[in-house]
């Protein structure tokens, strides 16, 4: 089941200057010869020199693994002072579009990021960049086709049943996610409002103290205030594994879109979050021990009403009735009855979209879900509609014309655009201070809490090499 995102490149090395011992060589030399003796010493000197560089650069072509540098020691994972086990904390603030954090200063979120591990450019959600899809996507390290929650709303085509968000049924949730596959090894996780976190699984049943039940009123510092008490409890029950969710900043980015001064307060006011997590732990001895990971599920991109497809517009090559339609954007979902021809009707809607007749026809492309591009990962799943439409970004399609004239914001578009990307900062004892890494997708994060914890997780989209490339390695 694994398979390494072509997205996915190892990481370049940056040496931390901290951590690192290079020997040095003096470079000072004598500035007036003075005698003729002097010069022929000066000759042998740099005879001798130029035979050892030419000795030396055929011996490095020949003999590749030497290295031209000379390290004493390099970065080690640091050992916990006061915890017995490491202990993974998630945070998720729901649509923080990578760069947020350069919109305001955040210098709760920048202390992550200067003694971490940073994706430099921001991490990489699953195809649809939806809330749902993601959150489980990061906590079982499946694609969607494979943890079975294809969309925040969609309907099995096969069952003709409906799935919404507040749907806790187990058969709707495939895979394994962390909270079960800690609690399977007989430890604790702790899960706070995270999608998915309430369906009872393996050995997981959403204990109460544990596993509050969704309730969007509960003020963020009440979620921060009782994550923070679990770390009061005995060394043995402290949960492993703890997430926690912020509905903010994808709230205020639906309402105006992502470059709007509300935006920039609820930046803040997740900043402020951070801060008050990070110094409820360092009030307890144990910021340096707890594994920190802050990240999004996606980005968000401003619409605008004059961006928008109408499907009725399709009227003269296919008519389709509004009941064939699941979803409408940023993933057009059509179910039209079996009596219809698929294909078909892809072709005459692609040849209206692109007849140059329909009002921004050419922002939206049609697939049989079949022949949707592999990259998306969204074809492999029963659940999927037979017919998706690919929405250009920032656009999005309706039944029927209106008079609308709104701008707000969205997300759920191809997730190679950069504007879906979110952030993904750690900070712990495993993770090297002040280090990029390039961007990956969220199905990494499965195995990389799984190693950091020592577990044997379940198999999953996300490649077995992943957490070595990131992890230091143990002391
Ligand atoms: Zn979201």
């Amino acid at each position: 089941m694994a398979s390494p995102s072509p997205l996915l490149q190892p990481p370049p090395s940056s040496p931390d200057p901290s951590q690192h011992c290079t020997i040095k060589l003096p470079l000072s030399f004598p500035k007036k010869p003075q005698t003729p003796l002097f010069l022929f010493v000066l000759f042998l000197a740099i005879s001798s020199a130029a035979a050892f560089v030419f000795l030396l650069s055929s011996s490095s072509s020949s003999a590749s693994s030497i290295s031209p540098e000379i390290h004493v020691g390099s970065p080690r994972a640091r050992a916990l002072a006061k915890l017995r086990r490491p202990v993974v904390l998630v945070v998720s603030c729901d649509g923080f579009r990578f760069g947020y954090q350069f919109k305001t200063p955040t210098p709760n979120i920048h202390r992550l990021v200067a003694n971490g591990t940073e994706a430099e450019t921001g991490l990489i959600p699953v195809f649809p960049s939806l809330t749902f899809p993601n959150h489980y996507a990061i906590a079982t390290g499946l694609y969607p086709a494979s943890h079975g929650i294809i969309n925040n709303y969609f309907v099995d085509p096969v069952s003709g049943e409906r799935f919404t968000p507040s749907n806790h049924d187990p058969k709707w949730w495939l895979g394994e996610p962390l909270w079960e596959t800690v609690a399977d090894h007989g430890l604790n996780a702790a899960t706070y409002f995270w999608p998915g976190s309430e369906v009872v699984k393996g050995n997981w049943t959403c204990p109460p103290r544990f596993c509050p039940k969704y309730n969007a009123s509960v003020p963020f510092e009440q979620r921060v205030d009782t994550v923070l008490s679990y770390f009061d409890l005995p060394q043995n029950e402290i949960p492993v594994f703890i997430n926690l969710y912020f509905e903010d900043p994808d709230k205020q980015g639906h309402q105006v879109g992502p470059d709007d001064p509300k935006i920039t307060k609820a930046v803040v006011r997740v900043d402020e979050m951070i801060g008050r997590l990070i110094q409820g732990l360092e009030e307890r001895g144990i910021f340096e021990d707890v594994t920190f990971i802050l990240l999004g599920d996606h980005g968000m991109v401003g619409t605008c009403d004059k961006k928008t497809i109408f499907l009725d517009d399709l009227a003269p090559w296919i008519r389709i009735p509004e009941s064939w339609v699941t979803y409408y954007y940023p993933v057009l979902s059509i179910l039209p009855p079996t009596s219809v021809s698929y294909s078909e009707m892809v072709a005459k809607m692609n040849a209206g979209l692109a007849s140059g007749k329909v009002e921004n026809g050419d922002y939206l492309r049609m697939y049989l879900k079949e022949d949707l591009p592999g990259r998306l990962h969204y074809s492999d799943s029963s659940r999927i509609p037979p017919i998706v439409g690919l929405v250009d970004e920032g656009f999005s399609v309706e039944q029927a014309r209106t008079n609308n004239k709104e701008c707000a914001g969205a997300h759920g578009y191809d997730n190679a655009l950069f504007s879906m990307r979110t952030i993904f900062v750690a900070h712990g004892p495993q993770f090297q201070r002040g280090r990029k890494i390039p961007s990956f997708v969220n199905i990494e994060i499965y195995n990389l809490i799984t190693s950091i914890l020592k577990l044997k997780g379940a198999p999953n989209n996300g490649s077995a090499s992943f957490p070595n490339s990131v992890l230091l390695p143990s002391a």
